[in-house]
C-alpha cells in the first residue's frame, strides 16, 4: 500500500509499505478515507519531532475492512472516527476520560505502528480506540465528514483547551492565534457558552473573515505589545479571565498571560515548543495555567451529536482538499500558511 513517510527535514514522500495485517486478536485494519494534516505534524516536518525515518499522520477516518478474532464493539463495514492517539479503553486512565495517558495506548507512525497519512492503518485495541459516527456504524453524510474528522484532533484539542480553562456562559474569552486549532478553540467557546470572543494573533484578513465566522466577535490583528494594547481597549483595561494559548510558542504564551486578569485562567493545548513559565509574573496575579494533550476519544461522545445536528462545523478548518499524491504538496503549502489545514482525500483506485 501507499503511505506517507517522513525522511527528514522538509521531506515527505508518499511510499511504497507492507500491507498492514492483524498481529493481535484485538486490531482491526481501518480503510482510510481522508486525513488531515496537524499542526503538530508541521512540527516534525520542520525537524523538531521525532527523528526520521517514520510513517506519519494521526487524524483519520475510514471503514473497518478486517478485525482480529477478539474484537467485539466494531464490525466489517463500520463507517469510524480514529483518535490521534490509539487506547485499550480498560485502564484506569481511560475509565477516567483520559485515554491519552492509557498504559497501553501509543501514537501513530511510532514503535512500528502505521500512519494516518496512507491507504490503511492497523489499528491496537480497535474495541477501546475506534469511535463508530453513528450508532449503527452506519456511514454519516458526506457533507458531515470534515467535521468529523475534525474531532479525532484539531476540534477537540480547542475544545479541550477551552473546558481546562474554564469557559462558562457569559464568558469573555480571548484566543490567541490563528491557526486550525485557535479557530476550533473559537467555535468551541461559544458551544460552551462564551458572550464574548476575542481572537487575537492574525494580521492576514481572510483568516480574521474566518475566526469571525467560526463566531469571534472582535478580532485583532497584531501580535505582542501591539495586541496587548489593542485588547486593552477593547475591554476597559480588564482584559479576560479566560485566554486560549493555540500557537504554543514562547512568544505567544508570554503574550496569553498579559491578556490574562488576576485570577484568571490560560488554557494551553497543541505541543507548546520552547516555553518556560515565569512564576514570578504568575504567582502575584494568581494566574492558573491549565490545559495539555486533550483527550479526544473523550470529547467524542458529545461533540459528534454537535457535528451532526450542526450546532459546530468544525470541517472548514480544511480549506483545501488533495489527494494522497498530493501529500508532499500539502505540507508545504500549510508550511507556507497558503492553506490553514489541508484535508487528503484518499481514493482507493475508485
Ligand atoms: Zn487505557
Amino acid at each position: 500500500m501507499k503511505a506517507a513517510v517522513f525522511h527528514g527535514q522538509y521531506r515527505i514522500s508518499l511510499d511504497e509499505v507492507p500491507d498492514p495485517v492483524i498481529e493481535s486478536p484485538t486490531d482491526a485494519i481501518v480503510d482510510i478515507e481522508y486525513a488531515g494534516v496537524c499542526g503538530s505534524d508541521l512540527w516534525t516536518y520542520r525537524g523538531e519531532g521525532f527523528p526520521a525515518p517514520h510513517r506519519i499522520g494521526h487524524e483519520f477516518v475510514g471503514v473497518v475492512s478486517r478485525i482480529g478474532s477478539d474484537v467485539h464493539d466494531v464490525a466489517v463495514g463500520d463507517w469510524v472516527i480514529v483518535p490521534f492517539r490509539f487506547s485499550d479503553g480498560t485502564c484506569r486512565f481511560c475509565k477516567a476520560g483520559l485515554e491519552t495517558s492509557c498504559i497501553h495506548g501509543g501514537f501513530w507512525g511510532r514503535g512500528g505502528t502505521d500512519g494516518g497519512q496512507g491507504e490503511h492503518a492497523r489499528v491496537p485495541f480497535a474495541d477501546g480506540t475506534l469511535v463508530k459516527a453513528l450508532p449503527d456504524g452506519g456511514r454519516p453524510a458526506e457533507s458531515d465528514i470534515p467535521g468529523l474528522l475534525a474531532l479525532t484532533d484539531v476540534f477537540t484539542t480547542g475544545y479541550h483547551a477551552a473546558v481546562s480553562a474554564g469557559v462558562r456562559t457569559g464568558s469573555t474569552v480571548i484566543v490567541v492565534g490563528d491557526g486550525a486549532v485557535g479557530l476550533s478553540a473559537i467555535a468551541a467557546a461559544k458551544l460552551l457558552g462564551a458572550a464574548r470572543v476575542i481572537n487575537a494573533g492574525s494580521r492576514h484578513a481572510d483568516r480574521n473573515a474566518l475566526a469571525r465566522a467560526f463566531g469571534a466577535d472582535d478580532t485583532v490583528d497584531s501580535r505582542g505589545e501591539d495586541a496587548v494594547r489593542a485588547i486593552a481597549a477593547l475591554t476597559g483595561g480588564i482584559m479576560a479571565d479566560v485566554v486560549i494559548e493555540c500557537v504554543g510558542s514562547a512568544q505567544s504564551f508570554e503574550t496569553a498571560v498579559r491578556l490574562c486578569s488576576p485570577g484568571g485562567t490560560v488554557g494551553y493545548v497543541g505541543l507548546p515548543h520552547g516555553v518556560a513559565l515565569d512564576m514570578a509574573t504568575l504567582f502575584p496575579r494568581n494566574i492558573t495555567i491549565a490545559g495539555g494533550i486533550s483527550p479526544a476519544h473523550h470529547y467524542m461522545r458529545s461533540l459528534i451529536p454537535a457535528v451532526l445536528e450542526h450546532a459546530i462545523d468544525p470541517g472548514r478548518v480544511f480549506t483545501r482538499t488533495y489527494g494522497l499524491d498530493g501529500i508532499a504538496q500539502a505540507y508545504a503549502d500549510m508550511d507556507a500558511r497558503t492553506v490553514i489545514k489541508p484535508l487528503i482525500k484518499v481514493s482507493h483506485g475508485r
